[in-house]
């Protein structure tokens, strides 16, 4: 049944895209067949989906990849000017930012959404969800018990005092993680909370997430605020320390009995300045199509978006959850209001 889904997709893809565009193109050509991507996707699944889309359309991808804030910054810069018809982020916050600043434009790519949850996607059409990112607690198999920790909230209790793992605050993850808490909490408490988890840090926050989750295989914490994909990432790298260390931790989805565990998107907009909208949709249809949603889960170890594509095994096994069903646009709404609690609390 996939395949045959996946057939019509490529067959929809060629009538509906590369014939028509390239028959509209004639001496257009360098306007119809590539298209340039600015994304701060940093997992290689991404170049063999790419490669995929190629094969099917004939469209080249043009990548261009680099920090979210290098690429909004250089797509003020260069305005109408730009040569780049998506922006793909890593986060919901990235994605809000670049919307109200006026650099997607509205598409309708509704087909395509028939199996997406819309609290994933912009209801105005200006960015969409294309993987599912669950920032969760990691913790010391060997130091800590199942009982002791539930709740994002828990973080702040004295017993964790000089045992937690957490990047900084300018990573977009931790803001929209703080997001979520100040929707669910209120500001107020969400200051609080920040405070209290800054008094249980080992250390000033400093690293990525592989580096929260080598700190507890170190023994210099116990706790760590990490993205999921990540521990799949380390099981299977080929650095035996991110092995080992994976190992060393289990993963706990907070919030099981009240509103859920955080999640966050990876997703894409179609620029205001593209010259190649409908290839541009047609991308994201791509992107948003079983096959694809399945690759993103396999390879990368994200959750796909579609709402009939399996998470894989070796997350599954991790223990099945329930999720946070907040609107992602609020979550990209409070980021501005995140980064002040985040002063507030004193979280470096
Ligand atoms: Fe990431």
């Amino acid at each position: 049944m996939k395949c045959v889904w996946f057939s019509f997709v490529v067959v929809w893809l060629f009538l509906t895209g590369c014939f028509q565009d390239r028959g509209n193109s004639n001496a257009n050509d360098d306007v119809y067949d590539i298209l340039n991507i600015y994304s701060d996707r940093h997992y290689p699944v991404d170049d063999t989906i790419y490669k995929m889309f190629e094969n099917a359309t004939g469209v080249k991808i043009n990548l261009v990849k680099g920090k979210s804030e290098d690429l909004l910054a250089r797509l003020q810069k260069e305005s109408q000017a730009t040569k780049a018809d998506l922006l793909i982020t890593a986060d919901v916050g990235r994605l809000h930012q670049a919307k109200s600043a006026g650099f997607f434009q509205s598409v309708d790519i509704s087909p395509a959404l028939q199996y997406i949850p819309s609290y994933l996607y912009d209801e105005e059409g200006y960015w969409f969800g294309l993987t599912k990112r669950a920032r969760v607690i990691v913790y010391a198999k060997e130091r800590v018990e199942d009982y002791e920790i539930r709740d994002y909230e828990d973080l702040t209790h004295e017993n964790w005092k000089g045992r937690i793992a957490v990047r900084s605050k300018e990573n977009i993850y931790n803001q929209s993680l703080l997001a979520s808490i100040i929707a669910a909490n209120g500001e107020e408490e969400a200051i609080n909370w920040v405070k209290g988890v800054v008094e249980n840090m080992y250390q000033s926050p400093k690293g990525n997430d592989r580096d929260q989750v080598k700190a507890i295989f170190a023994g210099k914490a116990d706790l760590a605020i990490i993205n999921t994909y990540y521990l799949g990432q380390m099981h299977h790298s080929e650095d035996p320390l991110e092995r080992k260390a994976a190992e060393s931790v289990k993963v706990l989805y907070p919030n099981q009995l009240g509103r859920g565990a955080h999640i966050n998107v990876s997703g894409a907009g179609v620029l205001k300045a593209s010259k190649r909208k409908e290839l541009a949709q047609q991308l994201i249809a791509f992107l948003l199509s079983p096959e694809i949603q399945e690759l993103y889960a396999k390879e990368n170890f994200e959750f796909p978006v579609h709402e009939n594509v399996q998470t894989s095994q070796e997350v599954l096994s991790w223990g099945a959850f329930h999720e946070d069903q907040i609107e992602l646009s609020k979550i990209g709404s409070l980021n501005a209001t995140a980064i002040k609690v985040f002063d507030k609390g004193g979280w470096k």
